[in-house]
C-alpha cells in the first residue's frame, strides 16, 4: 500500500480502528482476557467493548504496541507505512519531519515499529547458507598522516576483528532468509549455538572464511571454507558474497540516515535490516502482513520502555534541535 493511499484510507481512528478489528478477529470479536465472544460494545465508547465473563473492558489494541499511546492511530498507521517504503531505514528525524510529531514521539514509535519486526516465526535455513560476522559501531575516525613520514602505509585505520566495535554474526540462505544477532564474544562455542539455533544442519552446507573460531564446524554440518586470509574469494559456488553484499547495505544505510548508533540499540536496527531482507520478495500487501503481526500479544513491545532517546542517531543533514 503506497502512502497516498494510506492516509486516504485510514485518516480517522474510526477507519483504523475498523481495520485493525477485522484484521484481529474477523466478525466475532472475542475478549483479549479471557477468549469469550460473550461481548458487548459499549455505545458511547468508539472501539471499546465490556466481556460478560471476565468483566472487563477492553479495545482492538489492548495488549498490543499501540496500547498505553497517545500517538493517534492515523499518525501510527502513517509511520508504519513509511517505515516500511523505506528499503535503507528511516530515522526519527526524517519520521519528524514527514508527519509533524516530536522528535521524542517519532522516536519512541519507530523503536516500538522495529520490535513488532522481530520475528516470531522460527527462521530456519538450510541449503548452501553463508556464515560471516561484521563489526558495527563507533564514529568514522579522521585518518590523520604521520607528520614525520607522510607515508600511505603507516596510516592506521583498524577495521575488523580486534577492535573495539561490536560483532554482528550473520546467517544467509542463498535466495532466502537472514538472521542476525549481536555476538559477545566469536568463539566457536558462540557460533555454534548460533549455527545450531537456526540451521538445519542435517540439510545445509555451510559457507564461511578461513577465521578459527569456525574451524570446529566441520564435525556438526558440512563445512566449506574460503581462505580469505590467503586473498581467495570465490572458487566456483564456495564464497560468502551474499552475506557480504548484505553488510555493506546495512552499513551503507546506517550511515547514511544515522550516522552511528550506539551498541545498546543496534539489535533494533539489526531486526529492520533483517525485516526488509526477509520480506525483501513478498509480493502482497506488507502492511497487513506487518499488522497482523503487530496485533498479536508481544511481551517484547509491551515492556519496551527505553529510558530516553539517545541522542546519536541523527539524520546528517538535520541536526537535532538545541
Ligand atoms: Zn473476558
Amino acid at each position: 500500500m503506497n502512502l497516498t493511499q494510506l492516509n486516504k484510507n485510514y485518516n480517522t481512528k474510526l477507519k483504523c480502528l475498523n481495520y485493525l478489528e477485522k484484521l484481529r478477529w474477523g466478525k466475532a470479536v472475542t475478549c483479549t482476557k479471557c477468549n469469550s465472544d460473550n461481548v458487548v460494545d459499549l455505545k458511547n465508547q468508539a472501539g471499546r467493548f465490556h466481556c460478560n465473563e471476565c468483566k472487563t473492558t477492553f479495545s482492538v489494541l489492548s495488549d498490543t504496541m499501540f496500547e498505553d499511546s497517545r500517538l493517534e492511530l492515523p499518525t501510527w498507521f502513517q509511520i508504519i507505512g513509511l517505515m516500511l517504503n523505506s528499503k535503507t531505514g528511516i530515522s526519527a528525524k526524517e519520521i519528524e519531519r514527514d508527519t509533524g510529531v516530536t522528535y521524542k514521539t517519532a522516536w519512541y514509535a519507530a523503536m516500538r515499529v522495529r520490535c513488532a519486526m522481530i520475528d516470531h516465526c522460527n527462521i530456519e535455513l538450510e541449503n548452501i547458507v553463508e556464515m560471516d560476522e561484521s563489526y558495527f559501531g563507533g564514529k568514522p575516525k579522521r585518518v590523520v598522516l604521520p607528520e614525520n613520514e607522510p607515508s600511505l602505509s603507516r596510516v592506521e585505520n583498524k577495521r575488523g576483528r580486534g577492535t573495539k566495535k561490536t560483532p554482528v554474526v550473520g546467517i544467509v540462505e542463498r535466495n532466502g532468509n537472514i538472521v542476525l544477532k549481536v555476538v559477545e564474544k566469536l568463539t566457536t562455542r558462540n557460533l555454534l549455538a548460533m549455527l545450531n539455533e537456526y540451521v538445519k544442519t542435517e540439510n545445509a552446507v555451510v559457507v564461511t572464511d578461513d577465521f578459527s573460531s569456525y574451524k570446529g564446524f566441520d564435525a556438526i554440518v558440512q563445512h566449506l571454507t574460503i581462505n580469505h586470509s590467503k586473498k581467495e574469494w570465490v572458487r566456483g559456488a564456495i564464497h560468502t558474497n551474499t552475506i557480504e553484499g548484505f553488510w555493506s547495505i546495512v552499513k551503507g544505510s546506517i550511515r547514511g540516515n544515522y550516522i552511528s548508533i550506539s551498541r545498546k540499540y543496534l539489535p533494533f536496527y539489526l531486526v529492520q535490516a533483517q525485516y526488509v531482507f526477509n520480506n525483501r520478495n513478498f509480493k502482497g500487501n506488507l502492511f497487513e502482513r506487518f499488522m497482523k503481526e503487530a496485533l498479536k500479544t508481544n511481551p517484547v513491545m509491551e515492556h519496551y520502555k527505553p529510558i530516553k532517546p539517545v541522542k546519536e542517531i541523527v539524520h546528517p543533514k538535520c541536526p537535532p534541535k538545541k
